[in-house]
């Protein structure tokens, strides 16, 4: 089998789910959407933004003059803190589930200044942000009622983001959302079965092959998965076995600083615009137990294929069958690598 040339399946080896790849079709002609993009430069500070220092949120509540990270609850949180475990199951046929959902919703803001991005910001100012996230794993971690904590960003209107002032999210919750349920079993089957971790073993071969990595420092390597579906999405995985933040040394938090910022500001290089994607980071279920199979990474799934304006969309047989790309994980990671190791 020609990976570069005959149509074929890739296994998602983390969630046991595939992608169907035609890097024959990457040369068909394109005859949807070309739209240029105008970018507008954002301002230092945006006295309409509920985010920057010294503005109202919902409710009326001022923030703080902050000077680094600011974290606060969700003024729109989509779950709720304090609510008993209840299920339901009608008529006990199995059919209509359905369960509460206790959870804490937090955002935290990078930087007091509204115009920068992951990308923009220096290493020694994304460093502060990696403490926060931390921070924050650690005390939502210790909550009896919080079993995962998913900490993540949306950049980008395209992808939803409903302000551009640099913030991530955190949801906490009670169960284990579905894509890290998935990798837990993944994970320890591997785990299980060889006695060894699935991602230390998996990035050793990455690093061997060296055909799909993009960027690596001391403590991290960025890679274009195998099994990727969308057309520029990275892993970040650490080299060492940890689980979660909290286990990651002083300076393995900087080589996540770094890692971040040559990650973010590669994107920005692919159209030569601010890159929207979706991030978010996969750590140990903190359900309880020690979970040595659990190997800490991060996940980029930026929507772009062919320009500024063009798009991904996971319709037809993606949405009713299998997700599917045409550009092959291969080729994208010689894009990104070239522009990696280009000069800001
Ligand atoms: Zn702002
Ligand atoms: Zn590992
Ligand atoms: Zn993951």
């Amino acid at each position: 089998m020609k990976l570069a040339e005959d149509p074929h399946r890739r296994l998602n080896v983390l969630t046991n789910e595939w992608v169907v790849v035609s890097p024959h079709r990457a040369t068909r002609p394109w005859q949807g959407e070309v739209a240029t993009l105008q970018t507008i430069p954002e301002p230092v500070y945006d006295p309409s933004c509920y985010l920057c220092p010294g503005n109202e949120r919902a409710g009326g509540v001022l923030n703080p003059q902050y000077t680094s990270t600011f974290v606060f609850e969700n003024d729109f949180a989509a779950l709720k803190p304090n609510m008993a475990r209840e299920s339901l199951d009608v008529d006990n046929a199995g059919l209509l589930i359905a369960e509460t959902e206790p959870g804490i919703c937090r955002v935290i803001c990078f930087s007091p200044r509204h115009d920068l991005t992951l990308a923009t910001m220096s290493v020694d100012e994304i460093e502060p942000v990696v403490h926060t996230w931390v921070g924050q794993f650690r005390e939502l971690a210790g909550l009896e009622a919080i079993n995962h904590v998913q900490i993540f960003e949306n950049r980008g209107a395209m992808m939803g983001a409903s302000n551009p002032h640099p913030h991530c999210q955190i949801w906490a919750t009670a169960s284990i959302p579905d894509a890290p349920s998935k990798e837990l079993a993944t994970q320890s089957n591997y785990f299980q079965k060889h006695r060894r971790c699935l991602l230390c073993d998996y990035v050793e071969l990455e690093s061997k092959q060296n055909v799909r990595v993009v960027a690596e420092n001391e403590a991290f390597i960025a890679l274009v998965p195998f099994w990727a579906i969308w057309p520029f999405e990275l892993l970040i995985s650490s080299r060492r076995h940890l689980k979660d933040m909290p286990e990651l040394t002083p300076q393995e938090s900087r080589s996540l600083a770094e890692i971040l910022q040559k990650v973010t500001s590669t994107y920005d290089k692919v159209f030569g615009v601010p890159f929207p994607y979706s991030m978010g980071f996969h750590q140990a279920p903190t359900d309880g137990p020690p979970h040595p199979e659990w190997h800490f990474h991060a996940h980029f799934y930026p929507p772009l294929l062919r320009s500024a304006t063009i798009r991904k969309f996971m319709v037809g047989f993606e949405m009713l069958g299998t997700p599917q790309r045409d550009i092959t994980p291969e080729i994208a990671a010689d894009r990104l690598r070239a522009l990696a190791a280009t000069r800001r």
